[in-house]
């Protein structure tokens, strides 16, 4: 932190008109400002409505709810001001050019949630958790966020961290005091249910990291097959609307055709594919690329087989996984193909998306399959790359120091200290600027 400090204020609530809007200020000078505008401070941590006064005074701009928290005892851990006026364009105008006059200036993006980590009223997880809560749009997007926001993450790394000390206490008593006799045995027997107990931790945790990221960014769904097995079809029927063109000419679909949707209170963006065919045709066979890129990339592929087409008659066994669908279509038809018997885990079913037959079916085994695959539960998750590195780093040193405790315990205490600074980078006590700036950068004005 700088030694002076910057006052800053910002509209924290939304922008334009509104009933209500919170310009909010923080800083040595957050006080000073509402006294002079306002007449006096209201009591602390208590709502008055005061008179809002500009230009020396002399002009009454609006009745406002004054709330004052001083520091330490406040969110950014300085003083802090939250003005509620009312949300006209001009009072906020005119509110916020009178805190320019004294001296104040505009906070930047994430400012004041900034000044509460570097204060340390809250670590960067804590952080992390805020932001991904004001952009939660879904419920187990809000649910992973308030877990993470209070501190979810943070109890479990402080037991980690703790576990480790008390391990490295172990190790550096024994070598301070060695007892020639007993050492190795006195090490393993007082440092190892310590260092066992953060391997078990991090083990489980590391496990949630794919859901976790998936809840936070979305799935994947990808619609695949040959070209009129009726994929746009599907995709029409799940949303209930037209989003792709239905054509009974083959290659129509020669982008990708994506819609978000919400199943299982995740984000999911399902696409449409390109037919795959063998084609000559330039465009085609680059939509079919596209199309076999994404399906690779994809978190679940919906393989579509047109019941009525014998060609379809083809080992696709091979590129189906786990959790992938299998959809028989256009069972509608007399037409019937044979459908070969696949391994018991594929997810199979017959439906017809041109009359709507088994398409709420179909919805349902793909929330099954995403709320098995991405079952969050009540525990706290890693939801970033940068969890995930940090916790390997943490579970791969305390491996490696509990794999030489006996032979070398100078080096298990080294690898104890690398496992600590790792939870360390964790919290965000480490100055990684490029870090920060990434992660507060993200925030909106006012947070
Ligand atoms: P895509 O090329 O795989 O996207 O296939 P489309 O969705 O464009 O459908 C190709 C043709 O098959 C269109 O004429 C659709 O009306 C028809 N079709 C799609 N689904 C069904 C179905 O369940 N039953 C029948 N009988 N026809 C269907």
């Amino acid at each position: 932190m700088p030694d002076t400090v910057d006052t800053i204020y910002a509209l924290s609530s939304g922008a334009g008109k509104a009933g209500i809007a919170v310009v909010r200020v923080s800083g040595p000078l957050a006080g000073v400002a509402v006294q002079v505008s306002c007449g006096r401070l209201p009591g602390a941590r208590r709502a008055e409505r005061l008179s809002v006064k500009i230009s020396q005074g002399t002009v009454k701009l609006d009745e406002a709810i004054v709330l004052w928290f001083p520091g330490p005892n406040s969110f950014t851990g300085e003083d802090v001001v939250e003005l509620h006026v009312h949300g006209s364009v001009a009072v906020i105008e005119k509110l916020t050019t009178a805190l320019y006059g004294f001296g104040l200036r505009q906070a930047e993006a994430g400012e004041f949630t900034r000044r509460a980590f570097e204060n340390g009223k809250i670590d960067l997880t804590e952080a992390e958790g805020l932001a991904d809560l004001i952009d939660a749009e879904t419920e187990s997007q809000h649910k992973q966020a308030v877990r993470q926001m209070d501190g979810g993450l943070r109890v479990i790394y402080e037991g980690w961290k703790q576990h480790l000390l008390n391990a490295l206490a172990q190790i550096e008593g024994e070598i301070d005091f060695p007892d020639e006799e007993d050492v190795p045995d006195n090490l393993s027997n007082k440092a190892l249910p310590y260092l066992n107990l953060v391997l078990e931790g991090t083990e489980q945790i590391l496990k949630t990291a794919e859901a976790g990221e998936a809840i936070r960014h979305g799935l994947d769904i990808v619609i695949i097959g040959r070209p009129n097995s009726g994929k746009s079809t599907i995709l029409n029927a799940i949303l209930k609307r037209d989003a792709a063109i239905v054509s009974s000419i083959a290659g129509t679909t020669r982008d990708i055709i994506s819609v978000n949707i919400v199943l299982s209170g995740i984000p999911v963006r399902l696409s449409d594919t390109a037919g795959i065919r063998n084609t000559s045709n330039e465009i085609e066979v680059e939509g079919i690329d596209r199309a076999l890129k994404l399906s690779k990339e994809a978190d679940i592929v919906i393989h579509v087989i047109d019941i009525t087409d014998n060609k379809t008659i083809e080992n696709i066994d091979k590129r189906i996984s786990k959790d992938d669908i299998i959809v028989y279509n256009k069972n509608d038809t007399s037409k019937s193909m044979d459908i070969p018997k696949r391994n018991e885990h594929s997810n199979e079913i017959r439906i017809s998306a041109l009359k709507d037959h088994d398409i709420d079916r179909l919805k349902e085994m793909l929330e099954k399959i995403i709320s098995h695959k991405y079952n969050i539960g009540n525990e706290p998750t890693l939801t970033r790359v940068r969890h995930k590195n940090c916790v390997s780093d943490v579970f791969l040193s305390t491996t490696r120091a509990i794999n030489c405790l006996n032979k070398s315990p100078e080096l298990a205490g080294d690898d104890i200290r690398s496992a600590l600074y790792a939870l360390e980078e964790l919290a965000g006590a480490s100055d990684i600027e490029s870090v920060f700036d990434l992660i507060f950068s993200r925030f909106c004005i006012g947070k």
